[in-house]
């Protein structure tokens, strides 16, 4: 079974994007035969600069290596090192009907928040599809906001075995995370680079910090009881804490006699204290950057293998060859 997953290099990684994408990820790998990219491609859509494109690239391959995806299990590469991705992508757009891209919620989202409506934006389902289908993959694990652009891909799937035979490509199956899986941000909508509301993965002690100690919080008193129900505090120190400690912090909002101030500060010892093993091997890492320049260099080799042998089954099927 062949597993693919896409992270965008698009900024700075939050904790949203930790245990909703990269911890699955990395539990997978021993599910199957990963395949995990950096969508530089798609992250044009939102990146201008090409300095930052390439920095957001390399340190998303670093943060992802320091939380744990191993290549010598799982193939990781960029997006860009397999070119023949744009290939598949054009051969599914010429079975894609324009109304299959136009209900898609995520363009109509963005463009409705003024975000300018280019192609790239609008078309971003079919080289998703592209991504998916290159790699004759059968697992996508996703998070919700992704279920219908794996329809699409799905789609188009059948379309291109209608037309020019079964098996042509391999139809792959959604692995839909469900909505408890939604990581709140520090203003208790979702966490999300473009929301502003994010805790860094691998930010700077005292400025992450800081951003806990400024969560929203009511004015009850020290003494008095703190609500159990709607706490930014709960949701955030669940994801860093044993039971018997999350427990216990439930016991501190119920009990009162906590100020808010003491609750955030549990808060932000144990999600600093979380990420230390990965922050060590990430320091370790950018200190041999040139092993992670090497890892790319091979799942690039190696993600290529496969995807000739599918561009090369689909020039035939569609008469390229
Ligand atoms: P943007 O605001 O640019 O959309 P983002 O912060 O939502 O950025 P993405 O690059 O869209 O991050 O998402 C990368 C992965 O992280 C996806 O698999 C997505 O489902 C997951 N993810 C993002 N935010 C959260 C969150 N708050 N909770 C759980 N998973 C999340
Ligand atoms: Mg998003």
């Amino acid at each position: 079974m062949r597993i693919l997953t896409g992270l965008q290099p698009s900024g700075k990684l939050h904790v949203g994007n930790y245990f909703g994408a990269m911890e699955p990820a990395v539990k997978l790998q021993d599910e199957g035969e990963a395949f995990y990219f950096i969508a530089n491609y798609h992250a044009m859509t939102s990146v201008r600069n090409p300095q930052d494109l390439r920095d957001y690239t390399r340190e998303l391959a670093v943060d992802f290596l320091a939380c744990g995806l191993d290549p010598e299990r799982a193939v990781f590469f960029r997006q860009s090192d397999v070119p023949e991705v744009n290939e598949l992508a054009w051969i599914l757009s010429t079975v894609c009907p324009m109304s299959l891209l136009e209900k898609c919620h995520s363009y109509k989202d963005k463009t409705a928040k003024g975000i300018s409506p280019n192609h790239g934006l609008f078309a971003y389902p079919v080289l998703m599809a592209a991504d998916i289908l290159l790699y004759d993959s059968n697992l996508v694990p996703v998070g919700k906001d992704q279920k219908q652009h794996l329809e699409v891909t799905r789609d188009l799937a059948g379309k291109i075995n209608e037309a020019y035979g079964e098996g042509t490509l391999v139809v792959p199956e959604p692995m839909i995370r469900d909505e408890s899986g939604v990581i709140p941000g520090l203003d208790g909508q979702k966490m999300s680079k473009s929301y502003n509301n994010t805790l860094p993965l691998f930010g700077d002690e005292k400025p992450s910090k800081k951003l806990i100690m400024r969560i929203k919080t009511d004015s009850t008193p020290v003494e008095d009881p703190k609500p159990v129900e709607g706490s930014l505090i709960l949701p955030l120190f669940r994801l860093f804490a044993d039971d018997a400690a999350y427990q216990d912090m439930i016991r501190s909002h119920e009990e009162g006699g906590c100020g808010y101030g003491d609750l955030k500060k549990r808060l932000a010892e144990a999600y600093w204290e979380y990420f230390e093993p990965m922050r060590q091997r990430r320091a370790e890492l950018i200190d041999n950057i040139d092993h992670v320049d090497s890892v790319l260099a091979a799942g690039a080799t190696r993600a290529r293998e496969e995807a000739t042998k599918v561009i090369d089954r689909v020039r035939k099927a569609v008469g390229l060859k």
